[in-house]
Order: structure tokens, then sequence, then C-alpha cells
């Protein structure tokens, strides 16, 4: 295993512009406020909240889509914010996106082999003949039968579609896969396919996964490690067992106590989040979280909560700092 970490992120930052009106000045959107982590090679990390917490930011940041407004985001020991044309060339080769909509992210025009070699085409000095046998060999492996070469996405099913997603990402044999909602359009039946698919070849190409999701059913069988966000902030990171078993945010605790847990013995009181996801224009002060906290005091009110260890994971809270939120283990 690789020692330089494939992805890590230090107080990434991006904010945005933003005009609330016509006559109106301009506002600031703190979509992502300071976020840190580091992935080393074979491993995953899901990234969960609330729709608006700062995930789909995150993924165009480490995608390089766009540039941060700060911190520091390093691709395979290369420090991507500072790259000049040909390293982030170089660097977009080794982080490969698949999104929510396999049908949306595919050319409808284009046959599959073409959307296959279009990477090749594009990054490599391959000839048509080694394009065609390198599209065909991705094809088997990720389960699609060779006549489906000549066809075009309209033809098949969703789940055939993100197994043709996930095939051209695979093309330039990218590091880092980041997985924006892979399977939430999916039946439920085809959804196990394609994650058991994508846990094959990770272990096959040695992957890494970045994998964005709302669905914790689906985090907790497929991640190793978890981030917590809220409000474009982790507020809780760590492994998938320390999360999952013993949740010390308040905020994750919601989380958790809303997923379905098939063993009646294992569910817990459902915590009830209250009120709405504030406006990252206007963030509260304090914990972003107070207005919707059960445990909220005049410092949660006041005083921005630094993230700090806790019992095997990263917790930016000071009800748990302060040992007012014990262990729910
Ligand atoms: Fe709740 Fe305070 Fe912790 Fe924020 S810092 S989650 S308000 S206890």
């Amino acid at each position: 295993m690789s020692e330089v970490p494939v992805v890590e992120a230090i107080d990434l930052a991006r904010h945005y512009d933003v005009r609330q009106g016509l006559f109106a000045g301009t506002d600031t959107l703190k979509a992502l406020r300071g976020t840190s982590f580091s992935l080393p090679a074979g491993r995953t990390l899901a990234v969960v909240g609330e729709s608006g917490c700062g995930k789909s930011t995150l993924a165009r940041l480490v995608t390089l889509i766009e540039r941060p407004t700060s911190g520091m985001l390093r691709l395979d020991g290369m420090d991507a914010g500072a790259a000049g044309k040909s390293l982030l060339r170089e660097l977009r080769k080794k982080v490969q996106i698949v999104f929510q909509d396999p049908y949306g992210s595919l050319n409808p025009r284009q046959k599959v082999g073409t959307i296959l070699e279009e990477p090749l085409a594009i990054n490599t000095t391959m000839s048509a003949k080694d394009r065609a046998a390198a599209a065909r060999a991705m094809m088997a492996r990720v389960g699609l039968r060779p006549e489906f070469y000549d066809r075009y996405p309209h033809m098949f099913s969703g789940g055939q579609r993100q197994r043709i997603a996930i095939a051209r990402a695979l093309m330039l044999r990218p590091k880092l896969i980041v997985l924006d909602e892979p399977v939430s359009a999916l039946d439920v039946s085809i959804q196990a396919q394609v994650l058991n698919l994508l846990v094959d070849l990770q272990e096959e190409f040695n992957l890494t996964y970045l994998f964005i999701s709302h669905d914790l059913s689906v985090v907790r069988h497929f991640a190793d490690e978890v981030m917590v966000m809220y409000l474009g902030r982790a507020v809780e990171q760590g492994p998938r067992e320390a999360i999952f078993g013993s949740p010390r945010h308040p905020y994750t605790r919601a989380l958790l106590s809303s997923t379905p847990i098939a063993d009646p013995e294992r569910r817990g009181e459902r915590i009830k989040l209250v009120g709405e996801l504030p406006s990252p224009i206007n963030p509260p002060s304090g914990c972003a979280f107070h207005p919707r906290c059960a445990y909220t005091n005049e410092r949660c009110r006041q005083a921005f909560p630094e993230t700090v260890p806790a019992g095997g994971r990263l917790v930016a809270c000071h009800g748990v700092e302060e040992g007012r939120i014990a262990s729910s283990g």
C-alpha cells in the first residue's frame, strides 16, 4: 500500500459570490467551510449529510472541476491548487467521477464502444485497434456482453448504463473515483449488484473511492471511513465502525436514528431533526447546528467548536468536548 495518500484535503473551502436581487449587493455563499481528510489507496471514504451540506461541492473540487477558494488539495502527493495546465491534465487522468444519473452522463448519440474509447483517444497515443480491444476488455470486466459494443445508451437498463459509466471511468486507470450517489437512481435489487461490482473493481485495481451518499444504509456496508457534513463542514469523521457503532455528534445521531435497520434489537429511539437546514449565506453563529440541537447552551451559540479527537474519531462539538454528551455505544 502506498505511503502517500491518494487524496488529501487540508482546510478546503469553497465560497461563491451570489446576488440576492437585481439591486442588492453581493453575498458570500460558503458551500464548503474548511474540510480536511486524507485517504490512502484502496480505501473508501463516504461523505454523508443532507442536501446542501457541501458534499457535491467537495466532489467538484476533488475532481478538479472547480478550484478551492482556500485550503490545500493534494492528489497522489501533488498540489492540485498550484498545478499549471499540463500537471492539471495529468491529475485529471488520475481522478474520475461516476454520477447518479448514468443516462444523463452518457452521450446518447455515441455507441458504447465510442464512449469507452473516447478517453483513450483524447489522452493516449493508442491505435484504434488497441483502443477497441481495451474497450471490449473493460466491457467484459464490468459484466457487459460483447454485442453491446455497437449499441446506444438508450437501449440499456439503468443498471447496465451505470456499468457503462463505471467502465468509462476506468478506461484511463485512475487512482481515485468519486462516486456521486452512484446507486440512488437504481432499483434496490440492482443497487446491490452495482455495489458488489464496485467492491470487486476496487480490489482488482486498488482503487480509492470518495463515496458521496445520503443513503446511510448503503454507506454502512460500503465505506471504510465516514465523514458527516453539516452546512459545509465535517462535524464527525472516523472509521465506519466508530461512527455507526457509537455516534457522538448530535447531528450524526439524528441522521443514523432515521436510517431503517432490519434487526429490531438494534433499532434505537428516533431522534427527530427540528427545523430546516439554515442558509449557507448566513449560517448561525457559534455551532451552525445549534438552532436544531437538543444539547445547545450559551457556548454553542457563541463559540465555533473546533474539531477534536474523541473516542477514536474526530468531532466538532462543545457538548462532546465538555463530556455533556457521552458515548452512545
Ligand atoms: Fe449541539 Fe452544542 Fe454540539 Fe453544536 S456544539 S452539536 S449545539 S452540543
